[in-house]
């Protein structure tokens, strides 16, 4: 089966409308959260992501806030802003689907979480310290997270018993490790100073994964955050990935 591995959307669907054109044929789509916060398109990303195939989606912190289950004030200023103007503008179906997303999913050789399988909706993967911890975690081979907008790799070898961290070269197949954390990066706000959208191409067959970039037309996003009063850093930001 050839899985569509998608995260942290943030409200961007020319993003992920791109990303769906791009992907070429895929049997399921799993999401790893954030579907909203940022970006101008909360419904439309909602409405689109519960259409696809197989589709296995978890919760993220920015949906959680969204649901006005998380203080907002733990957030910067900017994003408190954001995530207010998303509180206001979720239709009530939207606002269902958010609430009944798990912060957690196992399947047969993958367990999904947004943040880490120790604490899926906030921790940050970004060390392989943090990330050695996480091993201890989750009991499916593979566990794909998002969470960081980085697109990256852990993998426990266990003879060292620490995980070792590498940035995978995008548009590139390569053999999944035994054991490893992967994160696919961001459809819609990518953090790595690179703009263009990022996702992965997983197959459950031949066990490998494909992170993928694709350019899209980002000034057409930065219009409709304009117009709907989203603050300036965040228009700023989706044209550098940072
Ligand atoms: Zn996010």
């Amino acid at each position: 089966m050839r899985v569509l591995i998608i995260s942290d959307i943030h409200a961007n669907i020319t993003a992920l409308d791109t990303v769906l054109a791009e992907a070429g044929k895929y049997d399921a789509v799993w999401c790893l959260g954030d579907l909203v916060g940022y970006g101008p398109d909360p419904n439309e990303c909602i409405t689109r992501v519960r259409q696809l195939p197989g589709i296995q989606c978890i919760i993220g912190n920015h949906d959680m806030a969204a649901l006005q289950q998380l203080d907002s004030d733990s957030f910067n200023p900017e994003a408190r802003t954001a995530i207010v103007w998303t509180q206001k503008s979720l239709s009530e179906s939207s606002r269902i689907f958010l609430q009944h997303l798990p912060e957690k999913i196992e399947l047969a050789d993958v367990t999904l979480a947004h943040g880490s399988p120790r604490h899926p909706v906030w921790e940050y993967l970004l060390d392989t310290r943090t990330a050695t911890y996480s091993f201890d975690f989750f009991d499916t081979p593979l566990c794909f997270v998002g969470h960081t907008h980085l697109p990256m790799i852990f993998s426990m070898n266990n003879s060292f018993y620490a995980a070792t961290q590498t940035v995978p070269e995008a548009n590139k197949t390569i053999p999944t490790p035994q054991r490893a954390i992967l994160n696919p990066g961001s459809v819609g706000q990518p953090r790595d100073h690179d703009p263009r959208a990022a996702y992965a191409i997983y197959d459950t067959d031949s066990k490998t994964w494909e992170y993928r970039r694709v350019s899209y037309d980002v000034l057409a996003v930065q219009d409709r955050m304009r117009e709907a009063g989203l603050p300036e850093r965040h228009i700023q930001r989706i044209a550098a990935g940072w």
